[in-house]
């Protein structure tokens, strides 16, 4: 097994997070560092990761062990720690070892066979997950293994995540009403429209649209209803309901969608239950949205 105390983990994830903004992730790198523990007999303890370079050069680096080795401090060696594996981040790409991260590992355990390769996704993390896996390549070393691992002790990895990202990025917390049919959280825009008068048993073309600053990872939840409140109880109806999980978004509609109207009586369009988060996944209920439109006869 593997221990891996918070101190070390919050240390690399401050680094990936550094190079991997929450809020722009058109300038996401990747980052590299070294993995240094003492060995005993059943267990690896890791003392401490540390950052080598970030960006796609740093994997040719990382070969060059000379010049990596000489980034550690020949006292420490002497303490005892030893470098124990490799780590860099996957931004946003997933936990696995590509075929130079392969490459890259073979040669690791080739001078200890013990030697591990970490990968971490800061978007993987939730609160009970830490988004790293640790590997080791099979005997045949081909084949990455996932290894267990522990913490010295109990935490929220979501919670750590936040707080890292909040001391690095400013991030706004509450979501703005802008009119009745917008709000906006973190300069995300969320719009309806559509006409305000419209005859009966004609359709009504209802769009709900985003603005985002740029491209980003986001998830948006919500489910449209009309009521008609000048019946009692005033009936409502699910038009249509959607959630779009984490995906890079663009600006642009999100939906469009039709209603047509059977009575002449003003009706509501409303977006209840809308949910909205960043790559954060901070999950924010957003106010209700209700655009009112009237019916002629
Ligand atoms: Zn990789």
């Amino acid at each position: 097994m593997i221990q891996i105390p918070k101190h070390v983990y919050e240390k690399f994830l401050r680094f990936a997070l550094e190079n991997a903004n929450p809020l722009d992730p058109r300038n996401w790198k990747e980052c590299i560092g070294l993995v240094l523990g003492r060995i005993t007999e059943d267990e690896i303890l890791i003392t401490d990761i540390v950052p080598i370079g970030s960006g796609t050069a740093v994997f040719v680096d990382i070969t060059d062990y000379e010049k990596v080795f000489s980034l550690i401090l020949p006292s420490r060696i002497n303490a005892g720690e030893v470098i124990v594996g490799w780590a860099h981040t996957h931004p946003g790409l997933g936990l696995f070892l590509s075929g130079t991260d392969i490459r890259t590992q073979q040669m690791y355990q080739q001078m200890h066979p013990k030697a591990f390769a970490l990968v971490l996704d800061p978007t993987k993390i939730s609160k009970n997950f830490s988004g790293f896996n640790i590997y080791r390549l099979d005997e045949l070393r081909s084949h990455p293994r996932t290894v267990d691992y522990y913490f010295d002790e109990y935490f929220d990895f979501l919670a750590s995540r936040e707080t890292l990202t909040s001391e690095l990025y400013l991030v706004p917390e509450v979501p703005v009403i802008i009119s009745a049919t917008e709000v906006s959280w973190n300069a995300i825009n969320i719009m309806l429209s559509g006409d305000t008068e419209i005859p009966v048993n004609q359709p009504l073309e209802v769009k709900l649209e985003i603005n985002l600053p740029f491209c980003q990872f986001i998830r948006v939840e919500y489910q449209i209803n009309t009521e008609n409140l000048a019946e009692d109880p005033f009936p409502m109806q699910l038009l249509h309901s959607k959630t779009i999980y984490h995906e890079i978004i663009s600006s642009g509609t999100l939906s469009i969608f039709t209603f047509r109207p059977k009575k002449i009586k003003p009706t509501y369009i409303r977006i209840k239950n809308l949910f909205l988060s960043d790559y954060q996944q901070k999950l924010q209920k957003m106010p209700d949205l209700c655009l009112k439109t009237q019916i002629k006869g």
